[in-house]
């Protein structure tokens, strides 16, 4: 079915828009009344823009320049593991949980899919045209969506903002084999919000690093829940989701495992092989 995209305009810088007086002027002589903006940018310069049309008001999406915030020395760091259900944050210190939006996301999923069945059934073909049926079904798809990007935005804020506080440096996983591998299993709705969860957790993550000026290390995923973190021994499991060393005794949930593997693995790639 044919649809039309939200309508765009690329604007280059200085020669094609101008705001002035609280209008913007856009080259051709089209003059634009301004409503409001984002006035925590203003002391930045303005780079290229781009004019959107959405929901019959006009957009101007302006680049700003901003400088890149100074790393600051960490004296420790943050691991983040994430699975389906949840994401922790910590080391050996202390620990953090969250639930992902994964469910809640899936909920309008499944009231598109629910929508689209009833209507692709032959007697309602007609309706299926109906534009406002198709709106809802797109509505409940974006929804979905924004949903995981909300959350990986607040998620990402909060591990930012709290590994700058205390003088962390943030790790997480490498994820792109993970995301690979998600992508082989059947095109289902939670397997694609669970790669859209992983992805936008990546990008958040790594922009709340560089906006907060936290260093970020990235490592090798590579058996980060089945290696003792104590004493690098293969882990059995010991229960649901628990996992214990026949070696050196040490037992913990599988995520914590891996938030501390992870923590160790960003201390060595941060400070060399001579940890304590
Ligand atoms: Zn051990």
């Amino acid at each position: 079915m044919p649809r039309a995209r939200t309508p765009r305009l690329w604007l280059t810088r200085k020669y094609s828009y101008r705001v002035r007086d609280g209008y913007v002027e856009i080259l051709g002589g089209y003059k634009l009344k301004i409503i409001g903006w984002d006035k925590r940018y203003d002391a930045y310069p303005s780079g290229d823009a781009k004019l959107i049309l959405k929901d019959g008001k006009f957009i101007l999406c302006i680049s700003k320049h901003v400088p890149r915030p100074v790393k600051y020395v960490a004296r420790g760091v943050l691991a983040i593991d994430i699975n389906e259900k949840h994401i922790v944050f910590g080391n050996s210190h202390f620990e953090y949980r969250f639930e992902t939006a994964v469910e809640r996301a899936l909920h309008y999923k499944q009231l598109a899919e629910n929508l689209q069945k009833k209507y692709s059934l032959t007697r309602y073909n007609a309706w299926l045209r109906r534009r406002g049926v198709r709106d809802r079904i797109r509505y409940f798809h974006r929804r979905a969506r924004n949903i995981v990007e909300d959350w990986a935005k607040k998620v990402s804020h909060k591990i930012a903002s709290l590994a700058k506080q205390h003088l962390y440096a943030v790790a997480r996983e490498d994820l792109t084999n993970l995301v690979d591998s998600l992508k082989k299993l059947p095109k289902e709705h939670r397997v694609s919000l669970l790669i859209l969860s992983y992805r936008k957790l990546e990008q958040w993550i790594d922009w709340q690093c560089e906006k907060n000026g936290a260093p970020l290390i990235v490592v090798e995923p590579r058996g980060t829940s089945t290696t003792c973190p104590m004493c690098s021994s293969k882990l059995i499991e010991n229960g649901y989701r628990r996992l214990r060393c026949l070696k050196c005794r040490f037992e913990a949930d599988r995520d914590i495992v891996a938030v501390l593997n992870i923590e160790r693995r960003a201390l060595v790639q941060m400070w060399g092989a001579l940890i304590p």
